[in-house]
């Protein structure tokens, strides 16, 4: 991102709330959008595209355990951007014990899971461990 804006002639700094990519809700923030392509108003409330820092309310429910993202090889809508290389999440998120990640993986795959505390799982996998 630029550190400008480019004021939109209808809607100036064009005003959005930004909401959370995994719960939906309005993360306390604004963002300015500016001009948008055809001059377009900013809706009320939407997500940024590329956004995929949890909200405080999130944040806090990943930080008890070891998170589970689902991630697929193709975006889940259009201009999707991914959250690293090829994976784009779903959405889906499972927040897990340690103990549980070391019943589920194998040594050396749980040890490096607990060490990030996080991990992303194609949807085979996490059908697989969840269903
Ligand atoms: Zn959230």
């Amino acid at each position: 991102m630029s550190d400008s804006i480019t004021l939109s002639p209808k809607h100036g700094v064009n005003p959005t709330m930004p909401i959370c990519f995994f719960c939906g809700k309005e993360k306390g923030e604004i963002a300015l959008l500016g001009k948008l392509p055809g001059d377009a108003e900013a809706p009320r409330h939407m997500w940024i595209p590329g956004d995929y820092v949890p909200c405080d309310e999130c944040q806090k429910k990943f930080s008890t355990g070891i998170t589970l993202m689902e991630v697929d090889d193709a975006p889940m809508f259009d201009n999707q951007p991914p959250i690293t290389g090829k994976h784009y999440p779903t959405g889906r998120v499972v927040v897990i014990k340690e103990e549980a990640v070391r019943r589920i993986f194998t040594e050396d795959t749980a040890n490096d899971i607990i060490k990030h505390r996080k991990a992303f799982l194609d949807k085979e996998s996490m059908n697989m461990i969840f269903k």
